[in-house]
């Protein structure tokens, strides 16, 4: 029998109703059985932990998800799959950060939470922990990944983004099919996903805070522009452009980004679009941010290109070897041929 545990984070999954007043808490994690009995009868041993204290995931950072990976860490040899129960708003951003962090997995680590609490009659917090739990423990498909679970779809938890705050359909992987689709059966893409590796699992502890999300929009103004550039001891800017890469062309618009290049602070290009890729040089509205030296995201979404620059800032010092690591895919969070 596979043995799994299961790290609740908090989130809307674990509210259920008090009996008496009916108001919406929190549960205890050691009660999950008495909140889902039928977890009894899935073919697998189940351990539970929670984090100290339980959160929003509104709350979530990057100390939660080092303390994240160094329990993964922690539990490793003993487990043979890890489910991660958490709010839905920054699950894209821990399922990302998580990617990174762990190095060289060969078990599959599937996070999942629920738009409607585990205590409500209609949840889908029900389905989405039975079919984590199960696919996780599954003995059939190897699954090397930080993925989510989400209303019927395994994802790449890296390609993923929150596009939805309502549905039960609430993630998307806008370049990156599903990893599988669960229906009467688990349909795994075996071809989609990682290859488990043979070397030892290793965990990073440090990532860099010293990063912003630029937006542009319209009726970005260059004393905007310049304010959140001139941030002391900033490190690393997302920059989310239009469509594929485009940016403004007005000279103090170029003119503020190449001023930060030149401190030494690394621009990622990423596309405010939900698929598609940047490609930079394909519109004049992008070729000068290419000769100023802003990297391309390529196909990257904003939540992965965020975690990634924090994870490569944190662990690498040399500016040319943080640039490449950024152009190239380290676990499955970009199409590299995507990248120009
Ligand atoms: N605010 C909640 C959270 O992300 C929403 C949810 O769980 O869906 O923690």
């Amino acid at each position: 029998m596979k043995n799994i545990l299961v790290i609740y984070t908090g989130g809307t999954i674990g509210m259920v109703k008090d009996k008496i007043t009916g108001a919406l808490h929190p549960f205890d994690m050691k009660k999950i059985y008495e909140a889902l009995p039928v977890l009894k009868e899935l073919d697998c041993n189940i351990d539970t932990l929670q984090i100290d204290p339980i959160i929003d995931s509104s709350d979530m950072n990057s100390e939660v998800w080092i303390r994240l990976a160094k329990l993964i860490k922690e539990k490793y040899e003993s487990y043979d799959g890890f489910v991660v129960l958490h709010g839905t708003d920054t699950m894209s951003y821990t399922a990302s950060a998580l990617s990174f962090l762990l190095e060289n997995l060969s078990k599959p680590v599937v996070i999942t939470g629920s738009q409607l609490p585990l205590g409500m009659i209609r949840t889908d917090g029900r389905e989405n922990i039975i079919s984590a739990i199960e696919i996780a423990a599954n003995d059939s498909v190897a699954i090397p990944e930080v993925c989510i679970f989400f209303e019927n779809k395994l994802f790449r938890g890296n390609r993923t983004t929150k596009f939805n705050a309502e549905h039960f359909e609430a993630f998307y992987s806008g370049n990156y099919p599903s990893l599988a689709k669960v229906g009467i059966n688990i349909g795994y893409k075996k071809h989609l996903l990682r290859e488990p590796s043979t070397l030892p699992l290793r965990i990073y502890d440090k990532m860099c805070e010293q990063v912003i999300i630029v937006k542009v929009h319209p009726a970005l103004k260059r004393e905007h522009l310049e304010a959140f550039l001139a941030v002391d001891n900033l490190k690393g800017v997302i920059l989310e452009t239009y469509g594929s890469g485009n940016a403004p062309t007005a000279d103090w618009f170029i003119g503020a980004i190449k001023k930060a290049i030149d401190k030494g602070i690394i621009v990622l290009n990423v596309t405010q679009c939900k698929a598609g890729s940047v490609v930079m040089g394909h519109y004049e509205a992008s070729r000068e941010l290419l000769n100023i030296g802003v990297v391309s995201g390529g196909d990257i979404t904003t939540e992965a290109a965020l975690t990634k620059l924090m994870f490569v800032l944190a662990n690498y010092d040399d500016k040319e070897t943080i640039r490449k690591m950024l152009s190239s895919d380290l676990r499955g969070e970009i199409t590299e041929k995507s990248i120009c």
